[in-house]
């Protein structure tokens, strides 16, 4: 029996594990970690029956355990208690589920334990990349990709060694949705309220990876994410706008063969593949119908629109502590938005003057990898 542990159980991409762990019954859950949705936590709870529950604050806490308190399960919380989660003395694969770069802690404390990660929490690699790879071949640990573009591209790799060396990837075609602005102008997207941006065309999501498609920022993380996950230049990951969403990503080899996974707009798919690979299970759900789909339209990225896009690449490309500043603003930036104290053009803006500002760190710790979070926030409250 395979055991787990879950960061973020109640968010969408954990509640969607947990799908998956039911219909499987083959996998332990050991222990779950949320912020603050009690409720929900409770009845995955009583469901699943880890022995460690964790929360954000002190308080939650204590409504948990009231809760729960009939049964066998310690409830921690706080930085602790995510921790405390992340090494479970039981659990062999870590799911990152948790949103943003509190994640970057408990995801190196999984490592150091031995764990295995189902890494869906992308802003920990986009900022901690480099310690974050070291480790995980030092410890003899996978990463193993839940992010649909990044699962597509680790199927993609599927065999593709010779005399025990990986061939070589030319490039990597990242396809993106586009969001729901696609083909506006920067002056025509001014006025958008939080109600459009949480209207994505293809996925269901959280709400700040939501607001991170709408805004291609989420692309951008992902060229960062592909960068450390498999080894390649920001200038060999190629953006490719594919609407439908059904080319989930693709690798050009040396030779110009073009590998691609296609499928449905479903992340339960990403997520069991992470969970049992390198094994293929059977997934009830709707499936790729050729003839209704007709045809799979592509476009180039609009940098000039999407600054979020290219903000990216030159964080990417800088490296060392710009890329926290591109994300650390980004997070902040949407959280205001979502808050509805700035303007949705804005975000970028933030993000813009952030790196604008920053005197670039070249090999962080994670020490100053937090550093920087907080003097980007910093900066930005003294700004705006
Ligand atoms: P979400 O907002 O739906 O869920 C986030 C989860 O993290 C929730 O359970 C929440 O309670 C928990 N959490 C947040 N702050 C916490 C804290 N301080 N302490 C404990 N728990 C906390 O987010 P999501 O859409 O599921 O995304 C999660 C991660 O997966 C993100 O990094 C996102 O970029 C990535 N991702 C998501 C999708 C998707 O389809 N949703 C696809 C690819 C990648
Ligand atoms: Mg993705």
């Amino acid at each position: 029996m395979k055991t787990i542990g879950i960061l973020g159980s109640t968010g969408s991409i954990g509640t969607q594990t947990l799908q998956v762990v039911e219909q499987n019954g083959d996998i332990k859950v050991t222990a779950l970690a949320a912020g603050s949705n009690i409720r929900l936590l409770e009845q995955q709870i009583r469901k699943f029956r880890p022995k460690l529950a964790a929360v954000w604050t002190e308080e939650k806490a204590k409504e948990l355990k009231q809760a729960v308190a009939d049964l066998d399960v310690e409830v921690v919380w706080g930085m602790d208690g995510l921790l405390a989660v992340a090494t479970e003395p039981e659990s062999e694969i870590l799911v990152t589920a948790i949103v943003g770069m509190i994640g970057i802690r408990p995801t190196i404390a999984a490592m150091e334990a031995g764990k295995d990660i189902a890494l869906a929490n992308k802003e920990t690699l986009v900022t901690a990349g480099h310690i974050i790879m070291p480790l995980a071949k030092e410890k003899g640990v996978r990463l193993l990709p839940v992010d649909s573009e990044h699962s597509a591209i680790f199927q993609c790799l599927n065999g593709e060694h010779s005399q025990g060396r990986a061939n070589k990837i030319h490039k990597i075609l990242l396809t993106a949705s586009g969001g729901p602005f696609r083909g506006r102008t920067r002056e025509e997207m001014a006025g958008i309220q939080v109600e459009d941006a949480l209207k994505h065309p293809n996925w269901s999501m959280g709400q700040k990876i939501t607001i991170d498609s709408s805004t291609m920022v989420n692309k951008g993380l992902e060229v960062m994410e592909a960068k450390w996950l498999f080894g390649v230049e920001m200038d060999q990951v190629q953006v490719v706008v594919q609407p439908q969403s059904v080319i989930h990503s693709m690798v050009e080899f040396e030779d110009g063969a073009v590998m691609a996974q296609l499928g449905t707009p479903d992340m339960k798919l990403p997520i069991q593949y992470a969970l049992y690979y390198p094994e293929r299970r059977v997934l009830p759900g709707d499936r790729l119908d050729f003839w209704k789909l007709k045809e799979i339209r592509f476009e180039k990225p609009d940098f000039e629109n999407f600054q979020g896009l290219s903000l990216a690449y030159r964080a990417g490309k800088m490296g060392g502590s710009m890329p926290t500043v591109f994300n650390a603003a980004n997070e902040l930036a949407v959280s205001m938005f979502l808050n509805r104290k700035i303007g949705y053009l804005t975000i970028v803006d933030m993000i813009q003057a952030a790196m604008e500002h920053h005197h670039l760190i070249e090999n962080p710790t994670v020490e100053q990898i937090l550093e920087t979070e907080k003097e980007t926030y910093e900066y930005i409250e003294s700004r705006w």
